[in-house]
């Protein structure tokens, strides 16, 4: 089996705890994504809004330590889809950049650099509003997409960066799907139908996505896959089952936000109890072209249509 996860915030934890990328503490080593036929992953630099005028250091610190990673544990650095298809060839961990929040990023010429640096997918905001849009658990005021939102949603297309609206409120979401020309993302969000949390999307929101041709990464959360607080795998299988009861097949993928929160599903320990989730659904009859999909095919897609 092939995995292809959008989302987690291992390197930034790495760079915090001073830990590697080949045999750590975290959710995600590379010691324990050995088992899997192929593995790519999207490493958010989550950019905490307490860092305000740091934020741009603390973004290229945290990107050197993925370089510096990449390097050190033979991995590759994929900036285009030809990267990707050549990792998984070779039976390499293929390693994709990311920006969860855009605090670093105040002009289209910062935007341009951070391209360059290869980052190829940004979650406008994290949960709080931002010079670009408003977050999902701000208060007030609501405004969705500011005008330089609209300029960088604009200019993310010309480049071939993935726009991701998981953490915008949902004004902010609906000015994306108004402005973004190309499939767009929610690379780490659940059903609001199934668990109610804000984070989550609203069945409008998802058909939305679907309608653009974008994906939506399951989350491992347990307080985004139940309003109980706790989960178990069952709590996971609601959620793609109601995705694709809503037309969803070729629009859900992973985004398992692995150290980006502090509790996980019983029985789910971290990346190396993927396959249990993917058995679950082979037990409940899922075809093997369905699994692919929502394993990896999906979001390949998305990766080969946009970068
Ligand atoms: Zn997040």
């Amino acid at each position: 089996m092939k995995i292809l996860d959008m989302h987690c915030d291992t390197i930034t934890c790495i760079y915090e705890q001073n830990q590697n990328l080949f045999q750590n503490s975290l959710h995600i080593d590379l010691s324990r994504v050995k088992k899997y036929e192929g593995y790519a992953q999207f490493f958010a630099v989550f950019s905490d809004p307490v860092y305000k005028a740091a934020a741009i250091r603390r973004c290229l610190e945290i990107i050197d330590r993925l370089y510096l990673q990449v390097q050190q544990h033979d991995m590759y650095f994929c900036k285009s889809f030809a990267d990707y298809e050549e990792a998984m060839q070779n039976k390499k961990v293929a390693a994709f950049l990311s920006l969860e929040g855009g605090e670093a990023i105040d002009s289209i010429a910062v935007l341009n650099n951070f391209y360059r640096l290869g980052v190829r997918c940004i979650a406008l905001t994290w949960n709080y509003s931002n010079h670009i849009a408003t977050g999902v658990l701000e208060e007030k005021p609501e405004y969705g997409l500011t005008a330089f939102g609209r300029k960088m949603v604009a200019r993310m297309n010309e480049l071939g960066i993935i726009t991701d609206v998981s953490h915008l409120s949902d004004r902010a979401f609906w000015d994306v799907a108004e402005v973004c020309k190309k499939p767009f993302i929610a690379s780490h969000s659940n059903s609001r139908s199934v668990c109610s949390h804000r984070r989550n999307l609203t069945d409008e929101q998802f058909m939305e996505i679907v309608r653009a041709g974008g994906c939506v990464g399951i989350n491992l959360y347990p307080l985004f896959l139940s309003d109980k607080k706790t989960a178990r795998i069952c709590d996971v299988l609601r959620h793609i089952e109601h995705f694709l009861s809503l037309g969803g097949e070729n629009n859900i993928g992973i985004g398992a936000d692995f150290d980006g929160v502090d509790c996980l599903p019983e029985g789910i320990g971290g990346v190396h109890d993927m396959e249990k989730l993917f058995n679950e659904l082979a037990k409940i009859g899922y075809s093997d072209s369905l699994l692919e999909k929502i394993s990896s095919k999906n979001f390949e897609r998305i990766i080969n249509n946009i970068l």
